[in-house]
């Protein structure tokens, strides 16, 4: 089972836009909304909620008031001013304790807090775990454990190879809760001074956590120059920019209806769906070719298929009408055989003998061919 987590450096830069298209791309994943503090994976997804649960991320006090003499000792003792003689402030309490230790009359118990809920839905691409965090609750880490396990546990029953995670933006706790032990992170960012500086928080993360981590440009066209500018630090950091997606006025209005890039017609249907293949080839089939296929996945090639004429030239064709470049290599120069035959689209077995009558399709969205723009 693979899991792969898409977030970024601060909210907005259209992670869950990408974690939506996703979802509708992924033909068999288990959906996970880990953003617990701004959820709103459902509002393109449109879940149907099959099971509901509570969520205890904490202890609070609770006072007896017919024990109470109202001595004032609690209130000295708590250093965030959320107990008045006996009357608590919740949403200022810690949940130290302390204010239980010290009361003279044993007046005051700790108890378990309800911090949020969890939910089981049902999408139109597959089961998703989500939650909510009650207002002004702040165990957001936890509930994110909490969902991670449930989707986990989900994608074992329900036999599911992929869990597919939106996560919560920035470096905190919730993010790290996300980031433990993934396979793979999709870093997403904007061609801004602020981006590029979350940009390299996030990275240094992923790196402390050892989480392979790949980025993606989104709107990289609105300032090409600091576009520019990521890619060179991508490349320094030796992090791979695996996908690049032009700003569309239309991707905006599809949002504001509820809907995903890939249900209306817009300019970045084909970039969101060339950057999916690559993801999901690099998280499953990345290990799999030979040192030349390898290196083509890493230029941001996509792997099709493999065909004879005259069904290749039909195929180039119709990737080239739908603007992509394509690229052709014989089998034996980017696939290995699989040992134990399991692979039969990357087996080249059947084509020895015939080498030249096969070859192996690659496509990578065309590069903008405009002249590169002054920054704005
Ligand atoms: S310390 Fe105990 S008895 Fe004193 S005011 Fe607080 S709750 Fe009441
Ligand atoms: S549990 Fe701690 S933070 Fe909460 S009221 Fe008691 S002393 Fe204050």
């Amino acid at each position: 089972m693979k899991e792969i987590l898409v977030i970024s450096g601060k909210g907005g830069t259209g992670k869950t836009t990408l974690v939506a298209s996703f979802a509708r791309l992924a033909e068999r994943a288990v959906l996970a909304d880990c953003d617990v503090d701004a959820a709103d994976l459902h509002l393109l997804l449109k879940p149907k909620v099959l099971q509901e649960g509570t969520f205890y991320g904490g202890r609070k006090p609770q006072v007896d008031l017919e024990r109470c003499t109202g001595c004032g000792r609690c209130t000295e003792l708590c250093r965030f001013g959320a107990i008045e003689d006996g009357e608590v402030d919740l949403i200022e309490c810690e949940g130290c304790g302390l204010c239980a230790l010290g009361c003279p009359e044993e007046a005051i118990s700790m108890q378990d807090h309800l911090s949020g809920h969890w939910y089981l839905s049902e999408t139109a691409f597959g089961p998703m775990i989500h939650a909510q965090l009650e207002m002004g609750e702040e165990n957001s880490g936890k509930l994110v454990a909490e969902v991670r396990k449930r989707a986990k546990e989900l994608a074992e029953e329900k036999g599911e190879d992929l869990i597919l995670v939106d996560g919560p933006p920035g470096v905190g706790c919730p993010v790290i809760s996300s980031l433990s032990g993934v396979d793979m992170a999709l870093v997403v960012t904007e061609p801004t001074v602020a981006a590029l500086h979350d940009l390299k928080r996030v990275l240094e993360l992923c790196r402390r956590l050892r989480v392979e981590a790949l980025v993606c440009i989104n709107k990289f066209d609105v300032n090409l120059q600091k576009a520019h500018e990521v890619e060179d630090f991508c490349r320094q950091e030796g992090v791979e920019v695996l996908g690049k997606i032009p700003f569309d006025r239309r991707v905006i209005e599809a949002l504001s209806e509820g809907k995903t890039p890939l249900e209306v017609p817009t300019g970045v249907g084909g970039e969101i769906e060339a950057l999916w293949q690559r993801l999901s080839e690099r998280l499953i089939g990345a290990e799999k070719g030979t040192a030349k296929g390898q290196e083509l996945l890493r230029e941001g090639w996509t792997r099709r298929f493999v065909a004879s004429e005259p069904r290749l030239s039909e195929m180039v064709k119709m990737y080239e009408e739908a603007g992509f470049e394509v690229r052709l290599e014989p089998p034996s120069a980017v696939e290995e055989p699989d040992e134990e035959g399991e692979e039969c689209q990357r087996c080249r077995i059947c084509f020895e003998g015939q080498e030249d009558k096969y070859r192996v399709i690659f496509t990578r969205p065309r590069r903008d061919p405009r002249p590169r723009e002054e920054e704005p």
